[in-house]
């Protein structure tokens, strides 16, 4: 019975793979305090001798937190804005640092990007060039994103990331991946499709992120998945991050990965939920136009993301919008993935002010500084409701999320709020007349 077996993880003891030595266990620490001796000895040009003040430097400790880091790393993080290492990443970088294989229960939102970047990043060696590191994510947003977080913490250190995804030029990710890229981040069935090319060798991948296993899952990728891990040395580390943990996943976990994998479980939602203030209106459908143009007047939303359910639903508010004279964008998976970035950076930078999506904006997407998220359309499970509220209120930020609920929506609205738990202040339009 697959329940039995997920709860007691059952594993055959022919799958225990040899004890690993790996490559981070082989002077790749020297590597990097020679890196942080370099980069310290720049800052120290008042001491006479340079190894002097390399060596004095590299004795030095640089800290996030309670984790000691090098000094490349340090900056990176400090150029970030990174001060403190959230749960996931306290708790996650130690288990990873020490090589171990790592099962996290944790979503978007809760750091956990860093909390596998950083042991990455610090177990590169910047001068070879190959791919050292394998990170696999569901979408292509989130593939960027991760690529983008992973090379702003490996900059000063010279680590090459390429971000491998469909719908974008597959010559462009060769030529990358020819230069040396030592960092793959990418969605499964183009990651396979270049190792089938022969532009891809994992042969020497010493570390394997899988990220947001469950939506991987969920979108059909288990299988191209399996392939990739096959095809990866035996002798790895193996992480896992998964918001869900399914029993397909856990079968995953115990094909692949080391019997003695630490797991860690951080539960964000709450927490997400909690810094956000959530409002919600009781709109008739016909009605939330209306409902809209109003809430624009009440917040001036400088930034505003709208989730609706269809594609059509989104361009129709979209061009709504726009008659009005708003400065807005619609994203979906409609959508040209080069339409598709290029809208999510105008939005990033704050050129549109108004972004209406679709679910494909709802996961994974880290937009920084977001104050406001409208569900038009009620979320259709707690869990995408606090997904989408996720958008706002990201590491610690104050946000408002707003959710419409029209006359079809009362029960699953109840359903949702009961499932979230949380505390939901309900707001009166004045299109419904004085309060
Ligand atoms: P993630 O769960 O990796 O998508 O990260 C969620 C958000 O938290 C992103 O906006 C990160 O830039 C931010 N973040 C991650 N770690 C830290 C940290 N230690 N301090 C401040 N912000 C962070």
């Amino acid at each position: 019975m697959p329940e039995q077996e997920s709860a007691t993880r059952r594993r055959p003891a022919t799958r225990r793979r040899p004890p690993k030595d790996r490559p981070r266990d082989r002077g790749l620490t020297a590597s990097a305090s020679v890196d942080d001796a370099r980069a310290n000895a720049n800052s120290q040009a008042e001491t006479d001798s340079p190894l002097l003040a390399a060596v004095l430097a590299a004795a030095r400790s640089h800290t996030f937190g309670a984790i000691e880091v090098p000094v490349t790393i340090a900056r990176a993080l400090e150029k970030m804005g990174y001060v403190t290492p959230t749960e996931v990443q306290a708790r996650a970088i130690p288990p990873l640092r020490e090589g171990k294989d790592l099962i996290g229960q944790a979503q978007t939102g809760t750091g956990k990007t860093a909390a596998f970047g950083i042991p990455i990043v610090e177990k590169i060696d910047p001068t070879a060039g190959f791919v050292q590191a394998l990170v696999l994510t569901p979408t292509r947003e989130l593939c960027v994103q991760v690529s983008d977080e992973v090379a702003a913490i490996g900059q000063l250190r010279n680590v090459r990331v390429v971000a491998i995804y469909g719908g974008a030029s597959m010559d462009r990710q060769i030529t990358a991946l020819k230069r040396g890229a030592q960092v793959v981040v990418g969605t499964p069935g183009r990651v396979l499709d270049l190792i089938r090319r022969g532009e891809l060798r994992l042969d020497r991948v010493h570390t394997v992120i899988l990220d947001e296993a469950d939506r991987m899952l969920d979108m059909g990728f288990i299988v191209d998945v399996e392939t990739i891990l096959s095809r990866c040395p035996r002798q790895r580390q193996t992480a896992l991050f998964s918001a869900t943990m399914p029993y397909a996943i856990l079968r995953i976990c115990d094909r692949f990965m080391d019997r003695d994998a630490q797991q860690i479980s951080v539960r964000p939602e709450h927490k997400t939920v909690e810094t956000v203030r959530q409002l919600v209106y009781f709109v008739a459908e016909q009605d939330k136009v209306a409902a809209l143009l109003e809430l624009t007047r009440e917040f001036s939303f400088d930034r505003l993301l709208v989730f609706r359910h269809t594609q059509i639903g989104v361009d129709r508010l979209a061009a709504t919008l726009k008659r009005r004279g708003k400065n807005v964008a619609a994203l979906h998976g409609g959508l040209s993935q080069r339409e598709r970035d290029r809208t999510l950076a105008d939005f990033k930078s704050g050129r549109i002010e108004y972004l209406v999506a679709t679910n494909v904006a709802s996961r994974g997407l880290d937009i920084s500084d977001l104050p406001y998220v409208l569900n038009f359309d009620i979320p259709e499970d707690a869990d995408t409701y606090v997904h989408r509220v996720g958008r706002t209120a990201r590491a610690g930020k104050e946000g408002t999320a707003i959710t419409f609920v029209g006359e079809w929506d009362l029960d699953a609205w109840e359903a949702i709020r009961d499932q979230v738990g949380a505390e939901v202040e309900e707001g009166a339009l004045t299109l419904y007349g004085p309060a």
